[in-house]
C-alpha cells in the first residue's frame, strides 16, 4: 500500500516490463545482488548447481565496507546473533602450546579474528532467507549454455529447458565453468602455491572458543575453529605447487591429505580420522584476475571475477560490496553497458587493494623449515605483545589488507 493508502500491487502488464537478470551461484555474491535488485524493482532468478543451500566452509569475516554493505541491507544484527562467538585466534607450538593471541578486533578491522565473523553457510542461509520470497531460486541445475542477442540472453539449463533474460550474471566463486564458456581464457587464476581443505567435525571437551592456529615443518597448518551449531570448523593447509589436487575425486584428495600429515602431531590424527566420512571443501587457493568484468549483457561478480583468495579474509566483503555497487548502477538508469563500466571503474581500485597480498605470503604463514617457524613465531610474540599491540595494525598487515578503501556510493530504492 502507498502512504494514501492505494494499492500499488504492479499490474501483470508492469510485471512484464520489470527487467529480468538471471544470477548463476547461490552462496554470498548472488543472493547479496538479487536483494538489492529486487528491491529496485527487477525480476530476479538465481540458478545454483548444488542440490541444496550448501554449508560447508569456515569462518568468514564481514569487514570495512562490506560491513557497512550489511548494515544498509538490514542484516548487520542477523549477522551478529549468527556470528561464531570465537574470541580470537591463537597460535600453537608443536606441543600445541600457546605462542602468541590475538583477541577478537584487537587489530583493528584487520586482525585474524574480525568483530563480525560468521560462517559462510550462515551468511548464505541469512541471504537466502531474506531474498527467498522475491527470488526465484533454481537448485540442482546448472547453465549449459548462453546465447547473448544483444536485446536479451537466451539461457539453455542442464535439463534442457530454456528461458530469456535481459542480463546474466556470474557469482559461481573463483573456478565458474560458465565463465570459461563466455570469456575463454581471458580470466586467469593466479595460485598462491598452498591447498586447503575445510571441513566440520564433532565438538570435543578440548576444543575452545578460540581459533587454534597450528604450524608444523613442511609449510603444513592446521586451523581449528569454534561455531555456532554445537561442530567445529577445521581446516588442513599446506605449501604445494599446482598439482591438480582440486580436481581429484574425493577418496583421491582424502588419500593426499594422509599422505601430507601423516606423523603430524597435535590434531592431525584425530581430523584425518574424521575425514574418512565426512564431506570437505578442498580448494587450491589462488586469486582471479580478469581484464574486464562483462561481456555484452553478461558480467561477472564476487570470486568469479576478483577473487582475493581466503588469505586475505575479503572474499566476502567484496562480494557483498560488489553486489551492491553493480545493483546500484544497473538500477541508476542508464544502459547496462554503462552499468557494467561505471561497476568496474568503482571497484577495481578497492579489489586491487585487497588483491595485494604482503611480502612473503603465504609462505610466510606457512613456513617450511624449523628455522621458518622459529621466526614465525618470534614475528607473532612481537606483534601480540606490548610493542606490536601498540604499532597499531602490525597484525593487521601481517594477515589482512585494509577493508575499507572504498567509498561507497548512495543508491535510493
Ligand atoms: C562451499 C564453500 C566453502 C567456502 N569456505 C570458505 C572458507 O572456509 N573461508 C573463506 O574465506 N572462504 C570460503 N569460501 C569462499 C567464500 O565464500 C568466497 O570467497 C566469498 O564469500 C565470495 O563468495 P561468492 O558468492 O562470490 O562465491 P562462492 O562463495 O564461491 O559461491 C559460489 C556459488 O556458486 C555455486 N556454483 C558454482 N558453480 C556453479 C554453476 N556452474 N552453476 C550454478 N552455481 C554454481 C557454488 O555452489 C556456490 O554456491 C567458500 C566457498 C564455498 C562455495
Amino acid at each position: 500500500m502507498s502512504d494514501s493508502g492505494t494499492d500499488i500491487t504492479p499490474t501483470e502488464d508492469a510485471i512484464m516490463s520489470r527487467p529480468s537478470i538471471l544470477i548463476s551461484g547461490a552462496s554470498i555474491a548472488g543472493p547479496g545482488l538479487a536483494f538489492w535488485l529486487h528491491r529496485y524493482g527487477w525480476q530476479t532468478t538465481i540458478v545454483e548447481r548444488g542440490e541444496s543451500l550448501r554449508s560447508e566452509g569456515q569462518n568468514v569475516d564481514v569487514r570495512g565496507a562490506g560491513r557497512e554493505v550489511a548494515r544498509r541491507m538490514g542484516i548487520e544484527d542477523d549477522i551478529r546473533d549468527a556470528g561464531t562467538g570465537e574470541r580470537g585466534t591463537q597460535f600453537l607450538d608443536a606441543d600445541g602450546a600457546v605462542v602468541a593471541s590475538f583477541p577478537a578486533g584487537a587489530a583493528g578491522a584487520d586482525g585474524p579474528t574480525d568483530e563480525l565473523e560468521i560462517l559462510r553457510g550462515e551468511l548464505a542461509r541469512i541471504l537466502v532467507e531474506h531474498t527467498s520470497t522475491d527470488t526465484e531460486y533454481l537448485f540442482g541445475t546448472h547453465i549449459t549454455a548462453v546465447e547473448d542477442l544483444g536485446d536479451g540472453v537466451d539461457v539453455t539449463f542442464a535439463g534442457g529447458e530454456q528461458r530469456r533474460f535481459d542480463l546474466v550474471v556470474l557469482a559461481e566463486g573463483m573456478r565458474s565453468r560458465t565463465r570459461a564458456l563466455i570469456f575463454g581464457d581471458q580470466v586467469r587464476i593466479r595460485p598462491l602455491g598452498l591447498y586447503t581443505a575445510w571441513f566440520t567435525v564433532p565438538r570435543i571437551d578440548t576444543d575452545t572458543a578460540w581459533a587454534r592456529w597450528f604450524n608444523t615443518t613442511g609449510g603444513r597448518a592446521i586451523l581449528i575453529r569454534p561455531d555456532n551449531l554445537g561442530t567445529t570448523r577445521a581446516a588442513m593447509s599446506f605449501l604445494s605447487p599446482p598439482r591438480g589436487y582440486e580436481d581429484m575425486d574425493r577418496d583421491q584428495q582424502r588419500r593426499v591429505l594422509r599422505t601430507v600429515f601423516h606423523g603430524v602431531g597435535w590434531q592431525a590424527p584425530r581430523l584425518l580420522d574424521e575425514l574418512a566420512d565426512t564431506d570437505f571443501y578442498f580448494e587450491a587457493i589462488g586469486q582471479v584476475t580478469a581484464p574486464r568484468w562483462s561481456t555484452g549483457r553478461i558480467a561477472l561478480l564476487g570470486d568469479a571475477a576478483y577473487a582475493p583468495s581466503p588469505i586475505t579474509g575479503m572474499g566476502t566483503s567484496l562480494a557483498l560490496v560488489g553486489a551492491y555497487v553493480l545493483a546500484g548502477q544497473l538500477a541508476a538508469g542508464g544502459s547496462h553497458h554503462d552499468a557494467f563500466a561505471s561497476y568496474e571503474r568503482i571497484m577495481r581500485p578497492y579489489v586491487d587493494q585487497a588483491q595485494k597480498l604482503p611480502p612473503g605470503v603465504p609462505r610466510i604463514a606457512n613456513p617450511k623449515s624449523r628455522i621458518g617457524l622459529k621466526i614465525f613465531h618470534t614475528g607473532l610474540r612481537f606483534a601480540a605483545g606490548p610493542i606490536g599491540s601498540r604499532i597499531g595494525g602490525l597484525a593487521g598487515t601481517l594477515f589482512s589488507p585494509p577493508a575499507d578503501k572504498i567509498d561507497l556510493p548512495q543508491y535510493s530504492s
